[in-house]
């Protein structure tokens, strides 16, 4: 059975009110996973808690579990990426990230890789560069690190390695012959980026320079991935960029 006390570094994904002065906190831990944890009081304003359990924080905190939720008993902000509160257009960016990496992990397995990349994903946005790159980036890291990455070798159909396009449905790359009813035709710019942001560390993105159409294109393919197999509902972060 766990301890019923544990400490672990934490991102926190998403808090929501409960009751008059609480706080239930989603965390995406370093060794014990997504957590929804108690933060009790931490809405007064004298609170111990408040400062580290707003979005957007990266933290040192202890758990108490109980009955229902495990309660926060202390915690110590190491990070406040507090660029995302005082930037507006940013927001939705650091949001995005956020609620991606929220709607794809479930329970309390560890994951130390999506922890990782959100983590440098919350200081890139912040520190300037190509925001809409650095999400494409994210999102391919991201599936690839939870099993669901697309292919990016050859193609689904026939092996070969002159591929055309993509679909979203056999999450593959697909050649010309092979060409299905949801093909989205890629340039072959478009396939090495895809390939080269999989591969590459996330802090090198802003050494990566995409046309506009091969950004376009990379786009249309993530999302149309990602509609097709995950079921993520509205995601707030959509509708603030769409704005
Ligand atoms: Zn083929």
């Amino acid at each position: 059975m766990a301890s019923r006390i544990f400490k672990d570094k934490g991102l926190v994904l998403r808090t929501k009110v409960i009751g008059e002065a609480d706080r239930l906190v989603t965390l995406l831990t370093l060794e014990n996973g997504k957590i929804e944890a108690v933060a009790r009081g931490a809405r007064k304003m004298k609170s111990k808690l408040a400062a580290g359990v707003d979005i957007f924080t990266s933290g040192e905190y202890t758990f108490h579990r109980g009955k229902t939720w495990p309660v926060i008993t202390s915690q110590n902000p190491v990070e406040r990426f507090l660029w995302f509160r005082d930037d507006p257009d940013l927001y939705p960016y650091g949001l995005y990230l956020s609620e991606l990496t929220d709607r794809l992990i479930f329970g309390e397995e560890p994951c130390p890789k999506p922890y990782q990349l959100l983590l440098s994903g919350w200081r890139l946005l912040g520190e300037g560069g190509d925001r809409a790159l650095i999400l494409r980036a994210f999102e391919l890291k991201l599936f690839d690190s939870l099993g669901y990455s697309p292919g990016l070798d050859y193609c689904q159909g026939c092996g070969s390695e002159q591929t055309k396009g993509f679909s979203p449905k056999e999450g593959n790359l697909i050649c010309d012959r092979c060409r299905c009813a949801d093909f989205i035709a890629l340039q072959s710019g478009t396939i090495a980026l895809a390939r080269r942001l999989l591969q590459s560390p996330l802090q090198q993105v802003g050494m990566i320079r995409p046309s506009a159409r091969q950004k376009e294109e990379l786009a249309r393919m993530n999302s149309n991935f990602i509609a097709y197999h995950l079921d993520l509902g509205e995601l707030k972060s959509k509708r603030l960029l769409k704005e």
